[in-house]
């Protein structure tokens, strides 16, 4: 019963469980990708509109430069560069540095690199610089590359920290410097304009953004040097004279950077890098007149080289934390699932050993006796018709003895029917402890028996018939009041190769019996 038990249950169990553990883990892997993809989908979303707000920033600052560039004061004091205009020049500059956060430095240069007008913010406060402290810039790099532009170029430099008087200025001033040729009326160019920029609120933004980028973020500008989310050490390396730079700590991630126009991510051993460039300025995007025509130019000034870079870094264990289900909540959910199954399992064993134990059940009853235990008449004629074809087909020995009880009757009425039914049972057994594997015992009738003996002859048959009228004989019921001692008389027949049925053996040894009885019971008769 237990190991019909553990059949079933396991039966149900194991492939049930390994099925169900199998979609649970693919589902859980899925969920994992997902949670994956959309992390990312985060990261890269977050970046993008970092880089947008760089050059959403940084287009603002070009449209100054522009107005001023550009401005009836300047045009003004080119055309007559008398003190008035001068003057004219310099309040205009002035209303920038106070109007316009940030704006640390606005000059205009003449074509030998000679400062003409300079106002410089000091404590928050617009200065015009007096014009015998102007300055000689023809050697600046600045100064150079802006003095080499076509009207309506910009020169943008890299982001870098203020320096006065050849010292980087602390706390540091990250400053960037916006330049642009200067036309008079006549389409000469006269000089060039410079605005010095300070992008804190680029940088404040920027760090906003990043705090709500859930990997490690930094900024980088287009040479590898960390502007932010690096170590105080890292940043501005390019000022210290560092060579460290991203590219040297991570070239695998630089390489993909270099190799993208725009953005991109890529995976290392490390983890995931998420990476999108920043371009401070997208020439066709400034309205002026001049830049229409530009453009549809597809070569791009050199600003175009200058770019930033973010990156988002999420380290593998970042990303195992964050996309997949902890590992005890998965636990959880895999032993309640085996629980579940288990359940489920055991319901069905016991449902299926409750049928089959109903069904050997059902067979049994249909089969047997419920008295004796032995077989009932209806498998006695089919087990003897089987036995007889065989014997008959293969010409082998066949016998049959009809056992009955002697007087039962009297039994009956001297001690009860219950009685009667025990000592029934009790000569049932001492007629079965006779039979062979072979042999088949049968209930025929009330007090009579059937013994098929295949492989057996008469005479073999009429041996063991007086055997078992001994050991009834020698046997009796025992009760309370005393022992029951019972006889039989036995019919003993053979197969007959004309026979047609077993029935005609039964026939036969139905006579027999009869013969037994009618010779004083206890006793064989043989037809
Ligand atoms: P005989 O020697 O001629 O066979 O006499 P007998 O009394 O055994 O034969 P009879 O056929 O006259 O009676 C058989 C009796 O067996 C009748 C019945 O009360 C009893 N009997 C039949 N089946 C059962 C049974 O299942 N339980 C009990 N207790 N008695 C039964
Ligand atoms: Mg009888
Ligand atoms: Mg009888």
């Amino acid at each position: 019963m237990k190991k019909a038990y553990a059949f079933y249950f396991l039966n149900t169990f194991i492939p049930a469980s390994l099925l169900f553990c199998s979609i649970f883990y693919i589902f859980t892997k899925q969920t994992q990708k997902f949670e994956q993809q959309t992390l990312k989908i985060r990261e890269e979303t977050a970046l993008r509109s970092a880089s947008d707000f760089t050059s959403t920033l940084f287009k603002d600052k070009l449209s100054d430069l522009f107005v001023l560039s550009e401005g009836e004061s300047l045009r003004k004091f080119l055309h007559d560069k008398n003190i008035m205009n001068w003057v004219q020049v310099s309040r205009e500059f002035s209303l920038f540095v106070r109007r316009k956060p940030n704006y640390n430095q606005i000059r205009f240069i003449d074509t030998d690199g000679k400062e003409i007008v300079r106002v410089n913010k000091k404590n928050d406060e617009p200065e015009i610089v007096p014009k015998y402290k102007l300055q000689d810039k023809s050697d600046r790099y600045y100064f150079k590359q802006a003095n080499s532009l076509k009207q309506g170029d910009i020169y943008i430099s890299p982001l870098d920290l203020n320096v006065e008087q050849g010292v980087i200025e602390e706390p540091i001033v990250p400053t960037i410097r916006f330049a642009t040729p200067v036309y008079d009326g006549y389409g000469t160019k006269q000089g060039i304009l410079v605005i010095n920029y300070t992008p804190a609120e680029l940088l404040e933004k920027i760090k906003d953004i990043f705090k709500t980028l859930l990997g490690d973020i930094i900024m980088l500008n287009s040479d590898g040097y960390w502007i932010m989310g690096a170590d105080d050490k890292k940043l501005w390396g390019f000022m210290y004279g560092s060579k460290v730079t991203f590219g040297t700590e991570m070239p695998e991630v630089w390489n993909a950077v270099k190799n993208s126009t725009n953005g991109g991510s890529i995976t290392t051993k490390s983890g995931e890098y998420i990476f999108q460039r920043a371009y401070p300025l997208n020439r066709a995007d400034i309205g002026t007149v001049e830049n229409i025509e530009l453009s549809s130019d597809a070569d791009l000034p050199q600003s175009q080289d200058r770019y930033w870079v973010y990156i988002s870094h999420l380290s593998n264990q970042l990303i195992s934390e964050l996309s997949a289900i902890p590992i005890y909540i998965s636990t959880i959910i895999y032993l309640l699932l085996l629980t579940a199954i288990g359940l489920i399992s055991s319901v069905i064993a016991n449902i299926a050993i409750q049928r089959k134990t109903k069904s050997t059940k059902l067979l049994q009853e249909a089969t047997t006796d419920e008295l004796t235990g032995l077989f009932n008449r209806r498998e006695l004629n089919k087990i003897a018709e089987m036995e007889f074809n065989r014997a008959n087909r293969f010409k082998r020995d066949y016998s049959m003895l009809m056992i009955d009880l002697d007087n039962f009757k009297i039994v009956n009425d001297t001690y009860g029917h219950n009685i009667g039914d025990e000592v029934l049972k009790h000569n049932a057994n001492i007629c079965l402890s006779s039979t062979r594997t072979e042999d088949l015992l049968a209930r025929y009738g009330g007090e009579e028996f059937i013994m098929l003996l295949p492989e057996t002859n008469k005479e073999g048959a009429r041996q063991l018939a007086e055997r078992i009228c001994q050991d009834v004989r020698d046997n009796p019921f025992d009760t309370k009041s005393g022992p029951i001692v019972i006889t039989v008389s036995i019919g003993v027949s053979e197969i007959d190769h004309t026979d047609l049925s077993y029935l005609d053996i039964l026939e036969r040894s139905d006579r027999a019996l009869y013969l037994a009885k009618r010779a004083g019971r206890n006793r064989v008769a043989v037809i």
